[in-house]
């Protein structure tokens, strides 16, 4: 393509973005608003006009299903040989190519889990904690590790940070200093730990710095407003004294500050870099007026923090389209059911099952989509869960190909063209024309060979004049980073795996308190960031958004849910009825192992005991009661001048606003609330809990 032709597709204030070949860029611009696209070819335009060589340039995004989606779009204008990777994947590369020669030996071995470390420091340090807080522990020593805290300065930086811990701070600190010295005795690096390396390698080798600069003098960066620290520190290194470096990014998408993440490099970049050239985008290309209003409608609410500037309003530039679907269930099978039902009537219509997908808050929820889903006869695939090409029929599907590209087996199927070409090669490893009859298995290795069909028509569409062997080479690439072509089925997502991606029909399922909210979103920044994630599954759709919820989890449960608050104004909805009096008094909590009161598993982790649930499940919290009891324990800890946490922790103060108590005995049942705290705090708590003012 000519360099001309690039700029034809985009709108003046892409063009100008593309255009901006050389220095510090900055894009600020919504959802679906062409960033992306903006700076793909802004690269292509660059390439193309010789302004730099396709191979010094670095482009880094978030997952590899994105670099993977970036190097085709290159490709297709024009500038393949571009690298486009995540900043692990990237670092991982340098990594591997410089420690033989600066460091020798045997390169650390890399975990991908920190997991099995992490209990394995904890059983050291003699501290019992269940899988879920073993979890949670993790992602902390992540956190700690992200924003380049060590462990003997882990304790301030959480008391600074305001973070709710799994457990006790002190114990987290002796696990993440355990953790750290089993994973050195055992030469075992972690990811952040494999960024921390890079940057040493960079900063403390001069002629390694000088040749990664030499290779790549061109930088370019995709959803920048969820950059961590040590990824920034890396994108320094990198970078050295020179500003040839263009960042993208949306600030109402910032869903990872949890992990570390913060906008503030995108909303400081003028500052860090005064010569930068700044380009807005508004236009929304992606979605329908009708998707666009709501996304505005959620993301018009935010308050406080990156939102308390002016929030920019998306302008749709689409035709109409359907009206958003709001749709209230009595339980979740129900949800599920409905939900894989419409799935199957925009199939039916004619939406490609590709173009469809599910996505909700936590994995967990995904189970009852796969059965409902499994039950309609609906094909899906669950995103994060797919090593495609590792799969054994793609493997073998891979030896195949590369065999017939080898024997020039382009040449004898006669210009029938490469859709034929690749069919007839799949049909040798069993691949039919019509999927098999049932699941399972059978069913599963078919998908796999018809994405590999589909992929060809999907090359062939964009380059006619491709052949095997540029399939071949393109499945090569797309194996090495891991870029699953897309299987043809509806998408089960996480709203957190779903950014930067699009779909033609998205269903956002089980929008109840505490489950968006999640529960332990307490503090206005951590709801404010829950509220970005709506936001962000809303815009992922191009026509059609359905946003559902539950009243109670299982069949014939208390209707007791609560539809999510992000909807209040925006969706019709029923008030759902406060549980009734004789219904609470019903629900006698047991000291001791106890099931979970949401889905009955047992308890074995000590904070779930606390909340009488599992973390995971979402409950019924009474928002006013917890804050209540807030304002009230924050009196009596300055009146006592005693910690807050002395009267009682944030788990306990969450465990009676969620059963609201009425007796003593009920009250005496929560963990936590023993015979000191009764004698001395009873009468208030009893007094809030049923709506008395305390004295
Ligand atoms: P997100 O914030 O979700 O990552 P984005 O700003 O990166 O979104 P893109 O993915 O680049 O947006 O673009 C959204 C959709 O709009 C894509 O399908 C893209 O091809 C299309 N699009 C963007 N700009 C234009 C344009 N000028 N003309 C036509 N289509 C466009
Ligand atoms: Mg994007």
């Amino acid at each position: 393509m000519l360099a001309e032709g690039v700029l034809a597709g985009l709108d003046p204030e892409q063009r100008a973005v593309a255009e901006a070949v050389q220095g510090p860029v900055c894009v600020l611009a919504g959802a679906g608003t062409g960033k992306t696209r903006a700076i793909t070819h802004r690269i292509a335009y660059a390439v193309l006009t010789g302004v730099v060589a396709p191979q010094r340039v670095l482009a880094v995004t978030f997952t590899n299903r994105a670099a993977g989606e970036l190097r085709a779009r290159l490709h297709r204008l024009g500038a393949p040989g571009v690298q486009a990777r995540t900043f692990h994947a990237a670092a991982l590369r340098q990594l591997s190519y410089f420690w033989p020669r600066v460091v020798g030996g045997e390169p650390p071995k890399i975990i991908e889990s920190k997991i099995g470390l992490v209990a394995d420091a904890a059983r050291a340090c003699r501290l019992a904690f269940g899988r879920s807080e073993l979890r949670d522990i993790a992602a902390e020593i992540e956190w700690a590790k992200v924003t380049q805290h060590r462990p003997e300065d882990y304790a301030g930086a959480v008391a600074t940070a305001a973070r709710k811990l799994p457990a006790d701070v002190a114990d987290v600190a002796r696990i993440y200093t355990m953790y750290e010295t089993l994973r050195r005795e055992r030469n075992l690096l972690d990811f952040e730990g494999m960024l921390e390396l890079t940057v040493a390698v960079l900063t403390e080798h001069r002629e390694v710095a000088a040749q990664v600069r030499e290779q790549y003098r061109y930088f370019v960066v995709d959803e920048f407003q969820d950059v961590n620290p040590l990824q920034k520190l890396l994108l320094d290194a990198w970078l050295g004294d020179r500003d040839d470096l263009c960042v993208v990014g949306d600030p109402n998408q910032t869903i990872y500050s949890f992990t570390g993440a913060s906008p503030s490099y995108l909303l400081g970049f003028t500052r860090e870099h005064p010569d930068a050239k700044v380009v807005k985008l508004v236009r929304d290309y992606r979605s329908t007026p009708q998707v666009v209003a709501l996304a505005n409608g959620v993301i018009g609410q935010a308050t406080g923090g990156a939102a308390g500037r002016r929030v920019l309003e998306l302008v749709a530039q689409r035709p109409d389209g359907p009206e958003p679907v709001f749709a209230e269930y009595d339980d979740e099978v129900a949800e599920a059911d409905d939900v894989a039902r419409r799935a199957r009537k925009l199939i039916e219509e004619g939406v490609p099952a590709r173009e469809i997908a599910i996505l909700y808050r936590i994995n967990a929820q995904s189970e009852a989509y796969e059965s409902a889903l499994a039950a309609a006869g609906v094909p899906y695939v669950l995103r994060g869960a797919e090593r495609f090409f590792e799969r054994p029929e793609v493997r073998e599907a891979v030896i195949r190909l590369r065999g017939a590209a080898r024997a020039g087996a382009d040449a004898e199927t006669d210009g029938t063209g490469l859709i034929a070409t690749v069919r007839h090669v799949l049909s040798g490893a069993g691949f039919t024309d019509r999927p098999p009859e049932g699941t399972g298995a059978v069913r599963s290795r078919w998908e796999s060979l018809a994405a590999l069909a589909q992929l060809a028509e999907d090359i062939a569409a964009d380059d006619p004049s491709a052949g095997l062997p540029e399939f071949v080479a393109e499945l090569e690439e797309r194996a090495a980073a891991q870029h699953a072509p897309p299987l043809e089925g509806v998408t089960l997502a996480s709203l957190h795996a779903a950014k930067g991606l699009e779909w033609d029909a998205v269903f956002l399922v089980g929008l109840v308190e505490g489950t968006l909210p999640i529960v332990y979103a307490e503090t206005p920044d951590q709801i404010e960031e829950e509220r970005r994630l709506l936001y962000v599954g809303i815009t992922r759709a191009r026509e059609h958004v359905t946003l559902s919820w539950a009243l109670s989890r299982s069949p014939g449960g208390s209707r007791r849910r609560r539809p999510s608050r992000f909807l209040y104004g925006l969706a019709p909805m029923t008030t759902t009825p406060t549980p009734a009096r004789a219904e609470r008094a019903q629900r006698r909590t047991t000291r001791g192992p106890q099931p979970c009161r949401v889905c009955g598993r047992p308890l074995t982790a000590a904070i779930e005991r606390k909340l009488g649930r599992c973390e995971d499940c979402p409950a019924q919290l009474n928002e006013e009661l917890l804050v209540a009891l807030k304002e009230w324990r924050a009196k009596v800890a300055a009146e006592q001048r005693i910690p807050a946490y002395v009267v009682f922790t944030d788990a306990t103060l969450q465990a009676i606003a969620e059963r609201s108590p009425e007796t003593l005995e009920d009250l005496a049942a929560i963990p936590g609330v023993g015979k000191v705290k009764l004698d001395r705090y009873a009468k208030p708590v009893l007094a809030l809990c049923t709506g008395a003012t305390p004295n």
